[in-house]
């Protein structure tokens, strides 16, 4: 998937998190994959996503607020859950330093 901006031109702190996961569709198998970040000065979480459901690569923002943590497909408008999303992007981060 392509991101919106170079990783390598991201300097520490510019996130409040970043992860990468990948997401599982009815049959439990990996067919997609979520970037979420969160800059810092914004309130919202950007993301790219490929839905497990019907493949489509999309670009969207979401404020995470009550778990479970979830987006929704603008091609196929099904619910994707992201379990434990976010504790692990915080993990990360607090392991980034
Ligand atoms: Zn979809």
């Amino acid at each position: 998937m392509k991101l919106p901006f170079d990783l390598r031109e991201i300097k520490r702190g510019d996130f409040s998190y970043l992860t990468r996961r990948k997401l599982k569709n009815a049959s439990d198998e990996e067919t997609g994959e979520i970037v979420l970040w969160k800059w810092k000065e914004k309130e919202a979480s950007e993301y790219v996503l490929r839905c497990p459901f019907c493949q489509t690569e999309q670009q969207g923002e979401v404020t995470l607020v009550k778990r479970p943590y979830r987006v929704r497909c603008t091609s196929c408008n099904r619910s994707i859950i992201l379990p434990k999303l976010l504790s692990q992007a915080k993990k990360e981060a607090k392991k980034r330093g």
